[in-house]
């Protein structure tokens, strides 16, 4: 069993709220009821999180997004995201980063003024920063605190975790 396993398997036992199970992750095929945002600020970036999303919806900002970075940094296409949490455990357990958070789906349609539908949208819309909104000193507040399986893995997860950092 490889990091990526112990996660989809902790993350389907502790059944995170209406998170679609991690062996059944395909096409979006309904509204998540939470979506991700990386802190560009906090994101070093790895890389990690854009190979193990399941939808391919995490991408390396354009360049210039994020002033004064050489590398940017990475963000999802929130409308394709389907709120598996996947990448917020990714950065938070082989990663230093913890960039990752869960927002809210509705207040994130209301504070970009957009709907999130059911499938993904046809037409590719590019990742932004999002920074003044979903980061850490942002103007809003993400759901939980990062990682939500961490305390539960056993000393054998965890040593394949500390393993693939
Ligand atoms: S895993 Fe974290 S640090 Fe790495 S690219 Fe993703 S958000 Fe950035
Ligand atoms: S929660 Fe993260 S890994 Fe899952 S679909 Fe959204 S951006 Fe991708």
């Amino acid at each position: 069993m490889d990091a990526i396993d112990v996660i989809k398997r902790r993350l389907k036992e502790e059944r995170v709220p209406d998170a679609p199970d991690p062996d059944d992750i395909g096409a979006k095929k309904k509204r998540p009821r939470e979506v991700a945002f990386m802190d560009v600020n906090l994101c070093f970036p790895c890389g990690k999180c854009p190979e193990f999303c399941p939808v391919q919806c995490i991408e390396y900002l354009a360049p210039g997004s994020v002033p004064n970075r050489g590398v940017q940094p990475v963000q999802d296409r929130f409308q394709e995201c389907i709120g598996c949490y996947i990448c917020v455990e990714v950065c938070a357990l082989l990663t230093d980063y913890d960039a990752v958070r869960m927002y809210d789906t509705t207040l994130v349609e209301d504070v970009l003024g957009v709907k999130v539908g059911d499938t993904k949208p046809d037409a590719y819309i590019p990742a932004q920063p999002y920074e003044e909104y979903f980061s850490e000193g942002g103007t809003y507040r993400h759901l939980g605190k990062g990682s939500r399986i961490r305390e539960k893995m056993t000393a054998e997860e965890r040593a394949i975790l500390n393993a693939a950092r």
